[in-house]
């Protein structure tokens, strides 16, 4: 195999706990792989809290596309959406690493996203912006915008 059929069956996947970068050969996604640093599983079905500290690891450094969902504790339809958003993400995971980001505690991320309502989702893939929706959903929604904006 050459250097570069390597590199391209290798994804870096940000640890959720902890950030760190991990290499992992795309046919072990599935497989439970774990993080090299702490230990922990790289996929945990749930989404990730994402901080001024991993945000970057996530939305840039990492080779999965990053679901955000922009919330905030004062708004009802961020709440009543939170069980379908953590369902997806058993649902999304290994494909979408799902991450959730709280506009009140994180605002200079919010504003660097333009958040002007929550809820909204945005897809982003190695820094860009893939898509984005503004309003709750319910858990099958989401799963259908996201496969459906999946980056090919
Ligand atoms: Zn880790």
């Amino acid at each position: 195999m050459t250097d570069t059929a390597a590199a391209a069956d290798t994804l870096v996947i940000a640890c959720p706990v902890d950030g760190a970068l991990n290499r992992v050969p795309r046919s072990r996604l599935g497989a439970g792989p774990k993080c090299g640093v702490c230990k922990n599983p790289l996929f945990a079905g749930k989404p990730v809290e994402l901080t001024a500290d991993n945000f970057d690891r996530h939305a840039r450094a990492s080779d999965l596309p990053l679901l955000v969902d922009f919330w905030a504790a004062w708004c009802g339809p961020c709440q009543a959406m939170a069980p379908a958003f953590a369902r997806a993400a058993g649902q999304l995971e290994p494909t979408l690493r799902l991450g959730k980001l709280d506009t009140e505690a994180q605002q200079a991320i919010a504003a660097r996203y333009n958040i002007r309502s929550i809820p909204t989702m945005i897809l982003l893939h190695k820094g860009r912006e893939i898509a984005r929706t503004s309003g709750a959903l319910p858990a099958e929604a989401i799963l259908q915008w996201a496969r459906a904006n999946i980056p090919r």
